[in-house]
């Protein structure tokens, strides 16, 4: 997620599509309560569903909300018409990782989850995204073991909110980053119909699956429907990527400008399977919120548009060419990393030969 501070004071507004496609923005939050504001934030862009912080994304532990701004939330969506329900996806806290394998630190992430996951449910919202976490260098099955046994309990001890579980970009020692992974998470939980899956196609796109073209994108749903399930997927994350396919990289870029391109979502967009479900931008927006209306108007503008449409092809070159620098600096990046990474193996197998 880009930053939030700062955010930019203008009068914005773009008007919403009715439209099956819940295509919405993660809505930086603008100073310390009154939730409410991200409804009309949300509004004000054009969103048909959006994201945001329950609290402090920042801090461990953040003041309780008032009863006045509970019910000027609910009042809100109710006047703007959205579904906490369905349309509304809060993201939680980045630090929560509930694959720790401190026994103290895991339970702080816990507290700090079940905290969000009440205050959605104060909030009639019926959503929770997360990320999975890290196994810090543990074993990783007993990581995805921990993850699903709190997940577990954080059912138990709430009535309705079901958890979103996010893939990652394979970097480090996370968890998430494959199929796989989510598919051994979801299989330990004891109510599956309180879990779900919330795909980031820059995420997906740097942990090495590539959705850039037709082939890929087929191919990588037809394996997230085989192993994990069409009937998990909860929500998208909508990002571009400014590393390479494969770079392990957690880098937002806005649509059309990086290595996964514009097709990857004039495919989402007309694909009835993304229908009714948060489909969230969180691109870069510096301090420009209105960059999220004009990301959800793109959209909007590649439904029922062909991949040989010329305006479709043309603007394919334009946003390739605004992302240029950054696809360079990254890739540059990216090469220098998988040189490093060749050159420690070779020195590995010379050390190995010369044991032997
Ligand atoms: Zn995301
Ligand atoms: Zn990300």
């Amino acid at each position: 997620m880009a930053k939030a501070k700062g955010v930019e004071k203008k009068a914005i507004s773009f008007v919403r599509t009715a439209s099956k496609l819940k295509i919405g923005a993660h809505v930086p939050s603008e100073g310390a309560g009154a939730i409410g504001s991200r409804v009309v934030s949300a509004n004000s862009i054009g969103a048909n569903s959006f994201a945001l912080f329950l609290k402090n994304p920042k801090r461990w532990v953040s003041a309780p909300y008032e009863a006045k701004d509970v019910a000027e939330f609910k009042r809100i969506c109710l006047e703007m018409k959205y579904d906490p329900l369905t349309d509304v996806l809060p993201h939680g806290s980045y630090f929560i990782n509930l694959a720790n394998p401190d026994p103290v630190k895991v339970e702080n992430s816990y507290n700090c989850l079940l905290d969000d996951l009440h205050r959605c449910e104060d909030l009639g919202i019926g959503l929770y995204n997360f990320h999975p976490g890290s196994d810090l260098g543990s074993d990783h099955t007993e990581a995805l073991k921990r993850l699903a046994t709190n997940l577990n309990r954080a059912i138990s001890e709430t009535k309705f909110v079901k958890v979103v579980i996010e893939n990652m970009a394979g970097h480090g020692n996370f968890v998430g980053g494959t199929l796989e992974d989510l598919h051994e998470v979801i299989e330990q939980i004891d109510d599956k119909t309180r879990v779900g899956i919330c795909v980031d196609t820059c995420h997906a796109f740097a942990a090495g699956y590539d959705l850039s073209d037709i082939k890929g994108f087929t191919e990588f749903w037809a394996k997230f429907d085989e192993i994990v399930g069409f009937k998990y997927l909860s929500a998208l994350h909508l990002n571009d990527s400014k590393a390479p396919l494969g770079a392990n990289r957690d880098l937002h870029e806005r649509l059309g400008w990086g290595f996964l391109g514009l097709e990857c979502f004039r495919l989402l967009v007309n694909d009835a399977r993304f229908e009714g479900i948060p489909l969230i931008l969180e691109v870069p927006f510096g301090k420009d919120v209105s960059i999220f209306g004009d990301e959800i108007k793109l959209l909007e503008w590649l439904v029922g548009r062909s991949g040989d449409d010329s305006e479709f092809v043309a603007k394919v070159v334009e946003l390739q060419k605004l992302g240029a620098p950054n696809r360079k600096e990254q890739e540059a990046k990216f090469v220098k990393k998988v040189e490093k990474r060749k050159a420690g193996k070779d020195i590995a197998s010379m050390l190995k030969k010369s044991k032997k």
